[in-house]
């Protein structure tokens, strides 16, 4: 079968499909966390010292001892062979945007040649994968390429069902054996602990004497595109890269607006409830799905949660849409940006800091006293974004999103915050000098439940900004839709620890100096946002004036590629930051920075060798053969004393020309091999090798608007996007 005919018979392949039958859908109280061993079930079969432990644990983050990590261990084993388990894995979360698992068996032999199972306590708290093949930057020198997995007690285990049969889930940590950070696990418990020590240290100068443990909370939006199957086996680039390499803009598009929220094809929907009862079963609490911008782009956002376990559950819920789509026939591709100038993927990480006795710190409260609160705790944020947005803009910084940040429907490659019209308000009169305390601190009460409801209402959103406070947290909009939800969660309870920590220093001063505690707290605020302020926007975020602001008078940075933004984890001020609040030492800090300094160099050669592949041995010959049939008949018709328009098959020969030039001149490029530093390797791909891709690009997407259609061999935008 030829290229072309595969293309065609995807269609039709697709066009005869029936959705799957799902026709046992059980109720969600049967099927709630079923195969969760959360703190319910160890309810149900520890004793009642064990569960205390472990409810501690899971409350506050303290380890738990061998003893307990025994019965719990053995209770952990009868569950999951209950439920058909023979195997146990460690789950971790490597520096890629991945997971990695080894699977162990519970089995073992005794004299007699019978099989038993066991697992120990110090199995379950313990596992020791071969680190080597995983990436651990200049990490390698130290620890002899040796890692290690530690069961993270405060994100419950969990029973995977495959063809192969069940396994019991362990998520874990994974370090070096000198206990350095290997993962994205350990910098986000670090970091949500330094964000509690300074939240706790700013609520205790603020008079509160009840603090229990503050956490950070995650809810995460993920957005991606189901293309079927058939389509996809006929593009390689999708396959292995992705996103498309290749493809002219579809004559239906995005321009109708008419899939937004739309009915979504029946198709669709079951394989979205297929997908959503597997989640279920798993704890993780599926609440909205809906149609996106884009043709055949949808969303799905889980109710929020811890942002330990959310981080986990945004992996797990990653790997099961992918499995779930597979069953149904189609992909689900999470790439940032599948098809070029279509509305790409994001993943908008909501986020707030709270706890059981002062409850959500960005919920601006009903009394003075929790207003002042909460102005503390927003005024952290806008300081750590205005400091720290070239971190910010590093967290989310890959060669995917790069084709997203900056278009015009996604948020701009400039990091400001967003507050809503009256919080902004609120904080330029405080800078302004406009509010005065008054004794009792009533002043605070001026107008912040009228905040609430108005940053409440969608209809006050601002869906430019990049970060957008939105009535009781922040939303971090600028997240890649395949990146994991840690890094970002990350540098935000880092510089909110930070700027917590700059607040306090000042308050102590202020009212050592004798000044009430709500004039103390504005006199802070005012310094904070004289320093800080410019951080703050509330204008069209896409807009060229904008742009030009941004830059020219408020002096912030806008930095387009990933290659401009990586080097911040280099920076000085990110360095000391980190290693300040203990979140990362420098030398973890530089691992990351190579890794994913090489993640991005890697995925920029596939694409380019993928492009000068798909531009030979697939483009060229289609045009050329359509060619040939037009020349062939342009000679026949001559000898009959016809004249036929030779125009088309004079741009396609220019065309393919040009391609062919171009495809060269890129083979030239990827053959460089020296180069200066990382740094100087990452520019060379965005500056050279990237707009390079982008010319033959255009030389084969005109190609596709000219050769016959019957003839072309990669399925279409419009195909993709429209046939389910
Ligand atoms: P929208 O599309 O309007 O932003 P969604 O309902 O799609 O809203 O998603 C909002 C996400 O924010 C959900 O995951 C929700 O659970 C989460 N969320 C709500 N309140 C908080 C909070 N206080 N902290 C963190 N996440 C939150
Ligand atoms: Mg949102």
């Amino acid at each position: 079968m030829s290229a072309n005919d595969s293309r065609l018979s995807a269609i039709n392949a697709i066009t005869a499909l029936e959705p799957m039958d799902l026709s046992s859908t059980d109720p969600l109280s049967k099927i709630w966390a079923t195969d969760v061993f959360n703190l319910a079930k160890m309810e149900e079969c520890l004793s009642k010292n064990a569960f205390k432990a472990m409810k501690k644990t899971a409350q506050t983050g303290v380890a738990i001892d061998s003893a307990t990590a025994d019965i719990v261990a053995a209770a952990m084993k009868d569950w999951a062979m209950s439920k058909g388990a023979k195997f146990f894995s460690h789950i971790f979360y490597p520096m890629t945007n991945a997971t990695a698992e080894k699977h162990d068996g519970f089995i073992i032999t005794n004299p007699e040649g019978n099989a038993i199972t066991e697992f120990t306590g110090s199995l379950l708290i313990k596992g020791e994968p071969d680190g080597s093949s995983f990436p651990n930057g200049s990490l390698r020198m130290t620890n002899a390429a040796r890692g290690y997995t530690a069961w993270d007690s405060t994100s419950p285990a969990y029973i995977i069902h495959t063809a192969n049969g069940a396994t019991l889930m362990i998520p874990s940590v994974f370090m070096s054996w000198t206990g350095e950070a290997l993962d994205k696990k350990i910098p986000l418990l670090r970091s949500n602990s330094a964000m509690n020590k300074a939240a706790q240290r700013v609520l205790r100068i603020m008079g509160e004497t009840d603090i229990t443990t503050l956490n950070s909370s995650c809810g995460a939006e993920q957005e991606y595109f189901l293309v079927d199957n058939n389509f996809i086996n006929a593009r390689p680039d999708l396959i292995q890269t992705g996103r498309t390499l290749f493809g002219a803009p579809p004559a239906k598009g995005q321009q109708f607006d008419d899939h937004y929220f739309g009915a979504i094809p029946e198709r669709v929907q079951v394989f979205m409830q297929d997908f959503e009862d597997q989640l279920y079963r798993l704890g993780i609490p599926a609440k909205t799905h809906h149609n996106e911008v884009a043709p055949g782009q949808f969303e799905i956002a889980p109710y929020y949660e811890a942002a330990n376990v959310a981080a986990d559950h945004q992996q797990l819920l990653m790997t099961t849409m992918k499995n779930t789509a597979k069953k149904h026939g189609m992909t689900a591709l999470l790439h940032e940006k599948p098809f070029a100038g279509v509305n790409g993927s994001g993943k908008h990480v909501n986020w707030s800091v709270g706890n059981s006795t002062q409850g959500n710190l960005l919920d601006p409260g009903d009394t003075p006293e929790k207003n002042l609160n909460f102005l503390i705790f927003c005024g952290a944020v806008i300081r750590g974004v205005h400091k720290y947005g070239s971190l910010l803009r590093a967290v989310i910084a890959t060669a995917a999103n790069d084709h997203r940040l900056g278009a015009n429907e996604a948020p701009p490659a400039i990091l400001s915050v967003y507050l809503g019209d009256q919080l902004e308000k609120l904080f330029k009169d405080i800078q302004a000098g406009k509010i005065k305390p008054t004794k009792n601190g009533g002043v605070m009460d001026l107008g912040l439940s009228q905040v609430l409801s108005f940053t409440r209402d969608p209809g006050d959103r601002n869906r430019t900004s990049p970060f957008a406070f939105t009535g009781n947290r922040f939303e971090f909009r600028a997240v890649g839709s395949s990146q994991s939800v840690s890094g970002p969660l990350v540098a935000m309870n880092t510089m909110l620890a930070d700027s917590l920590d700059w607040i306090s220093d000042k308050l102590e001063v202020e009212i050592a100096s004798g000044k009430e505690q709500s004039e103390a707290v504005v006199t802070v605020l005012k310094e904070l946002m004289d320093l800080h302020g410019s951080a703050v926007f509330g204008g069209d975020g896409y807009s060229e004036e904008w742009h030009k602001e941004a830059v020219e008078v408020r002096g912030l940075k806008n930095i387009p590629t990933t290659a401009d933004a990586l080097p911040a984890f280099l920076e000085p001020e990110v360095k000391e930051l980190f290693e300040r609040t203990g979140v990362l030492s420098p030398l973890e800090l530089s691992s990351r920075y190579e890794v994913y300094a090489e993640q991005y160099i890697e995925t920029i050669m596939l694409e380019a060798k993928l492009v000068i592949d798909l531009a030979t041995t697939s483009i060229y010959p289609a045009s050329i053969g359509y060619l040939s049939e037009l020349l062939l008949a342009g000679s026949t018709a001559q000898e009959m004393g016809i004249e036929l328009d030779d125009s088309i098959a004079k741009n396609i020969a220019t065309a393919s020309n040009t391609m062919l030039k171009d495809v060269e001149v890129l083979k030239g490029l990827i053959e460089k091999e020296e180069f200066e530093s990382t740094e100087a390797h990452m520019q060379y791909c965005a500056k050279e090798i990237r707009p390079l891709m982008d010319l033959v690009r255009v030389s084969g997407d005109a190609l596709e608007t000219l050769v016959d259609d019957t003839a072309w061999p990669l399925p279409k935008y419009s195909e993709m996007m429209f046939i389910k």
